[in-house]
């Protein structure tokens, strides 16, 4: 597509990053090789030494994988998109990239689980310190900078609580100490919200969520400024962790409806939420598109919807919870989330069973606590599946 910054991102998830090959195909091609052959010995050297450009390994780059990295690119509007093999390892690959020995990190205490074991478990180990700090309290974060102060880290809106980070406010605290922000844009993709516009340097993707969408493969992606890139370029064409050009197809494909797929989700967010927050047993709804939502001003400012997570809290405790999920036909119990299939989870006994009792009620994260990630489905159907549980 022509050089156009002005392409809305949904044209941009249709359009952008696309190459064709000699073969003139109209849908994006899969490369399956894991090599590139070379005219002559001396083109082969040219490659090698970075003179040429061209593919070496597929553990360096892909053609297919390129595709999916300047089409997310183009849509965060970030200068360069490195696409790692899961969530995981493109947060470990921005921390390998832009951190060394005796760094600090800030943290939202409200980051997916195993970000925090990452960041408090084995970073430590490397001499890498974490403070974790509150998701929500700008000044927590302005209180635990430290000279070697490096990275400040979020992911907004947060799981299973959907609170809301300032992203603006944070990004400012972080440049006066001279850290970068990097923001987990996970839960609202660059159809909901674009951290770099609000002053955030880097972005973190699960792609397996909502970017595939279909609950298909893994994969993750750091962006950012072609300076702040290189590191992380560097770390994973050395150690290994990127993403397969299977995946990157997937992803690519994944990309093209994700708009349509945001707007649904949300949609269907946005009335079960509403219904929810009207049943006698449900005590508490928690979704940032709802006006009884203590952020729902700032989130509507940051986010263009409330998004695709709803948690509520049941009167009753574990056992009314369970009697939700069990009395489900058609929801899928399950932790994973940004499926077209709706999911419901109960984090207390699942994702967050881990953590102490005590550090399970300070986040909040009560017995009675269930999360939808909200799918596709006709939302009627979606409601009398849990009504039932929740007559
Ligand atoms: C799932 C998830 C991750 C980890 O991604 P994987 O692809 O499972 O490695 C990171 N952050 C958030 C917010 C997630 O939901």
């Amino acid at each position: 597509m022509p050089e156009n910054n002005s392409y809305q991102p949904e044209t941009l998830a249709v359009r952008a990053g696309t190459v064709h090959s000699q073969f003139n195909e109209h849908s994006e091609a899969m490369f399956l090789t894991s090599s590139f052959v070379f005219d002559n010995a001396a083109q082969a050297a040219a490659r090698f030494i970075g003179e040429e450009p061209g593919n070496i390994y597929s553990r360096f780059t892909n053609p297919t994988v390129t595709m999916f990295e300047q089409r997310l690119a183009a849509m965060e509007g970030a200068e360069q998109c490195v696409a790692t093999a899961s969530g995981m390892s493109a947060i470990l690959a921005c921390c390998m990239g832009l951190l060394k020995s005796g760094d600090h990190i800030v943290a939202s205490r409200s980051i997916f689980g195993a970000t925090v074991n990452l960041f408090g478990g084995i970073l430590k180990k490397f001499g890498v310190e974490t403070t974790f700090v509150s998701a929500t309290d700008v000044n927590e974060w302005t209180a635990a900078v430290r000279s070697n102060t490096r990275l400040f880290f979020l992911e907004t809106p947060s799981n299973p609580l959907t609170e809301i980070s300032d992203i603006a406010a944070i990004a400012a605290v972080a440049k006066k100490c001279g850290a970068l922000l990097a923001v987990d844009n996970c839960f609202c993709t660059p159809i909901l919200q674009r951290p770099l516009e609000l002053g955030a340097d880097i972005i973190i993707h699960s792609a397996t969520k909502y970017l595939d969408g279909q609950g298909r493969v893994l994969g993750g992606a750091v962006l950012g400024s072609r300076k702040n890139m290189e590191g992380v370029y560097q770390f994973l064409r050395t150690a290994g962790p990127t993403m397969s050009a299977f995946n990157a197809w997937i992803f690519l494909k994944g990309l093209e409806t994700l708009k349509i797929r945001m707007d649904a989700h949300s949609a269907n967010s946005l009335a079960l939420a509403q219904w929810l927050e009207a049943q006698p047993n449900v005590a508490r709804v928690f979704y940032p598109g709802l006006p009884s939502h203590p952020q729902h001003r700032l989130a509507l400012q940051q986010q263009k919807t409330g998004g695709g997570i709803v948690s509520f809290e049941v009167k009753g405790g574990r056992e009314a919870a369970w009697r939700v999920i069990d009395s489900t036909r058609m929801v899928s119990i399950t932790a994973n989330l940004g499926d077209t299939k709706t999911t419901l989870t109960h984090p207390a006994t699942t994702t967050h069973v881990r953590i102490t009792p005590e550090a399970r009620a300070a986040a909040g994260i009560t017995e009675g606590l269930l999360r939808i990630a909200v799918g596709l489905e006709a939302v009627s159907d979606i409601k009398n599946d849990l009504a039932r549980g929740l007559a």
